[in-house]
């Protein structure tokens, strides 16, 4: 059986998600919980290395966390320091190597890394290192940061750390364990979210979002500023800058709210959720419709959609179901049996559709294939009309920082006028939220926010062909 509309292929591949946490005997089991919060951002694999001042312990497979890691594998990972990763591959990476954290021991001593975002010239720094007689163990643009670390040009500075950061160019938002600290490191750009919070007893955690500090019970304290490196050690915590006293204009990734955090965190100091529900009521201002009711796309547009009833005054309905209990994808073995894995997370509930007139609110379109699908079903289901309303505008462009949007080509609103998608995806209307109307609904500066993959507009010079060996994480 052959489903192809509801692939997940035609979703955007997630990426990673990070925790650290220092000073804590229970380091290993906060960590578990601070990346099971976080598992939205990457199902493929899950890791968590520890420190207890003399040596650094891993473990790293592919699968959930929950697979994982179980009590007899946390208790084994002893220390007071761990960090943790989840992450989600793009399709032949998916190698138990590349799981992170990385972990390499070298002249310097043993050192882990965890990494959210993508370098972009990743494959230049390492065809550099391989011609001085690198080895790399992995595919994965991480790897590179390892081997500048160790290279004596760096391991010789003053601060080996911040001057292996100014080479870096890309997306990172990292977090370092060494045997007797934490560092943690956020690109100039601040292009991807990385927060510290603060457990009641005083210990110091880091997390991409703010639901991981919610799980262990951590305060929210600040976000690592762009261009800044934070330590947690024995001594306490301190910070300093490798950006020498540049200001680069922040490029916050604006897909972050769009799509990829769970509504309940804040990301970039403003809460996703409330974001979301602007978003919804900026595009009801922008293209409103004449229908019965409004209802979501499971599961990133209720939010979007809570705002598009709230602003135009139209009730909200449900128009599917999602199932939690389907199981991933992705892992099953043929195409037929992650067809019908995608398929069984999403029903169309028949009884609340037919004869009505619809809006139907979604997050993004990438593929278009997904969309089509979903609104093929919604139609076959009795729906009357179907009025598509995007939270954001039309994607048009690659993004080079750690977003696996698929092939350019590939997008449908790449070579296509709206109203060519709008029959493409075979509906009665379509419209989607302006860039200037997604952009208000963000907290302070507009220019603040990386919209490239609409715009077309990159913070920083970017390469002519994504970088497969980056977006290999
Ligand atoms: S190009 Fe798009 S997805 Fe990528 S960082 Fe920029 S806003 Fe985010």
């Amino acid at each position: 059986m052959s489903l192809p509309w509801l692939t997940d292929d035609s979703r955007i591949r997630e990426y990673c998600g990070l925790f650290g946490v220092y000073g804590r005997p229970d380091a290993a089991e906060l960590t578990y919980l601070g990346i099971y919060a976080q598992q939205h951002r990457g199902q493929e694999s899950a890791g968590i290395c520890t420190g207890d001042g003399r040596s650094i312990r891993r473990h790293a497979r592919l699968g959930l966390v929950t697979q994982v890691f179980d009590a007899s594998v946390l208790g084994s990972l002893a220390g007071h320091a761990a960090i943790g990763h989840v992450r989600y591959s793009t399709t032949g990476s998916s190698s138990e190597i590349n799981c992170q954290p990385l972990k390499v021991k070298s002249a310097q001593g043993e050192v882990a890394i965890a990494h959210n975002g993508n370098l972009i010239n990743a494959t230049d720094l390492r065809r550099t290192l391989e011609a001085r007689g690198a080895i790399f163990q992995t595919s994965s643009d991480t790897e590179v940061i390892l081997h500048l670390l160790a290279s004596p040009a760096h391991a010789g500075a003053d601060d080996p750390l911040a001057a292996v950061m100014r080479v870096l160019r890309g997306a990172f938002s990292l977090l370092f364990i060494f045997p007797d600290r934490i560092e943690a490191v956020r690109d100039p750009y601040g292009l991807r979210p990385l927060c510290i919070g603060k457990l009641p007893d005083g210990a110091v955690v880091f997390a991409s979002e703010t639901c991981a500090l919610d799980i262990v019970d951590a305060d929210y304290v600040r976000d690592v500023s762009p261009g800044e490196i934070v330590t947690l050690s024995d001594a306490g915590v301190s910070s300093r800058f490798f950006t020498e006293g540049e200001r680069t204009r922040p490029a916050h990734c604006i897909f972050e709210h769009v799509y990829f955090s769970d509504p309940s965190s804040n990301v970039f100091e403003q809460n996703v959720h409330a974001f979301r529900v602007a978003s919804g009521r900026q595009l009801a201002r922008e293209a409103p419709a004449d229908a019965d009711f409004v209802i979501p796309v499971p599961n990133c547009a209720r939010c979007a959609a809570i705002g598009f009833s709230e602003e135009s005054g139209l009730p909200r309905g449900r128009g599917f179901t999602t199932s939690h209990y389907s199981g991933r994808s992705f892992i099953m073995p043929t195409q037929d049996q992650r067809d019908l894995t995608v398929r069984m997370k999403l029903n169309v509930i028949r009884e609340a559709v037919r004869g009505k007139r619809l809006v139907v609110v979604e997050d993004s379109v990438v593929r278009g294939t997904t969309t089509r699908g979903k609104m093929g079903a919604l139609r076959k289901a009795g729906a009357r009309e179907i009025h598509l309303r995007v939270a954001s505008p039309p994607i048009r462009h690659p993004c080079y920082f750690g977003i696996d949007f698929p092939d350019p080509a590939k997008l449908v609103a790449r070579e296509r006028t709206v109203e060519e998608i709008c029959e493409f995806l075979e509906v009665d209307s379509l419209a989607y939220l302006s860039l200037e109307g997604l952009l208000s609904c963000a907290r302070g500066a507009a220019s603040n926010y990386c919209t490239s993959c609409f715009s077309g507009d990159y913070p920083m010079p970017v390469p002519l062909t994504v970088d497969k060996l980056a977006l290999e994480k």
